[in-house]
């Protein structure tokens, strides 16, 4: 007799190449038509790497296997099928330590790329409150500063014709004085680079 299969190791079979994820542009009719199946979202958040398509037990160095979990948000957890471990889905990823669902997260994102303002996100989404989307706003600026810190970037050079790429670059001194008055304290040059073409 046929038992059960066995819970999957993957998410999803096929994980986009970071070249392809670099082109990428999602739309939210495209993100709200698979957020309402859980399994369907936790598929796109492993294909777009959000989160990770596999995990192994910290402690038995095995893959651990996807299963259901009604109590958690995500709906899934991952779970070792020696030591019977539990970790959330979100184990490793950029949610891993937030309390909203991923499929707010995501559409706060969303609006945050494309310059929308608080009040138009809390009112199209009736989503939460204001101090709760400014402080994800926050999160996702200091990832991306995280990540220019981190990550060595060639600008300027010559493009694919050979032509050379304008780099724009300013300066600004930024000091502090208390209620516009008083002396000068001192104060930080701040130099800004940008490469207009790639942005
Ligand atoms: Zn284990």
């Amino acid at each position: 007799m046929a038992g059960r299969p066995a819970a999957p190791i993957n998410i999803t079979p096929v994980v986009l190449p970071l070249a392809q994820l670099a082109r990428i542009d999602v739309t939210p009719r495209e993100l709200y038509a698979v957020m309402p199946d859980k399994r369907e979202w936790l598929q796109w958040l492993a294909q777009h790497r959000l989160i990770r398509n596999n995990v192994d037990c910290g402690t038995c160095r095995r893959p651990m296997a996807l299963v259901t979990r009604a109590e958690c948000n995500d709906g899934y957890s991952w779970r070792c099928r020696q030591c019977n471990t539990r970790c959330s889905v979100r184990t490793g990823s950029f949610f891993a330590n937030c309390d909203l669902t991923t499929d707010k997260i995501v559409i706060i994102m969303y609006y945050w790329l494309h310059e929308v303002k608080c009040k138009h996100v809390m009112l199209f989404e009736s989503l939460c409150s204001w101090d709760t989307i400014v402080n994800y706003n926050n999160y996702f600026r200091m990832e991306c500063c995280e990540w220019l810190l981190t990550t060595n970037q060639l600008l300027g050079g010559f493009d694919a014709n050979g032509q050379f790429v304008v780099v724009e670059v300013d300066e600004s001194y930024f000091f502090h004085r208390k209620y516009h008055r008083g002396r000068r304290r001192t104060g930080k040059w701040v130099v800004g680079l940008v490469e207009r073409a790639s942005g």
